[in-house]
């Protein structure tokens, strides 16, 4: 009888164990799971911008990398003014698709894997398209070369000239 006790909560304590450490691997799974690697960060509220978009700074400037490096998610239909880098700028997608247009040239569709170089004092703008948003890492290097130059919006007309 007392074997038999314990052989049952032997395999009592076995279950109950393997059914914790189950509930702890799932655990762990949900805390890192996550959609995203980086934060979405703040709603931006400056002008320099159409719709809704969001910042996550990931680097800032110093003067040992002179570089800022952004996450930037835009809501469908959101995107940057016009504007050029002087140091050039570098878009890794990370997220859904969108739009990156050099002035004169017709906008390219962008998507998650991609990754954009501008080149320096490059009139462009970049962000989501009417029904999809994106989801982009900015890197702007060479920072002593100058900071952005903030332009005019992207009129809807312009906007609407994307495919
Ligand atoms: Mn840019």
């Amino acid at each position: 009888m007392m074997k038999t006790i314990i052989k049952f909560s032997t395999l009592f304590l076995t279950i109950l164990f393997v059914a914790c450490n189950d509930n702890n691997k799932h655990e762990i799974a949900m805390k890192y799971k996550t959609e995203f690697i980086f934060p979405k960060g703040d709603k931006i509220t400056n002008n320099n911008f159409t719709g809704t978009a969001w910042l996550q700074m990931l680097v800032n400037n110093d003067s040992t990398y002179s570089t800022t490096i952004g996450n930037v998610t835009f809501e469908p239909g959101a995107r940057t003014n016009w504007h050029k880098h002087p140091g050039g700028q570098i878009l890794l997608v990370t997220d859904g698709t969108g739009f990156y247009q050099e002035k004169g040239k017709p906008a390219q569709l962008i998507r998650k894997g991609d990754v954009v170089k501008i080149p320096p004092d490059t009139e462009h703008w970049h962000g989501a398209g009417p029904s999809n948003s994106l989801t982009h890492i900015a890197i702007s290097p060479n920072t002593d070369k100058g900071s952005v130059v903030w332009l005019q919006p992207v009129t809807d007309g312009e906007y609407s000239k994307i495919k």
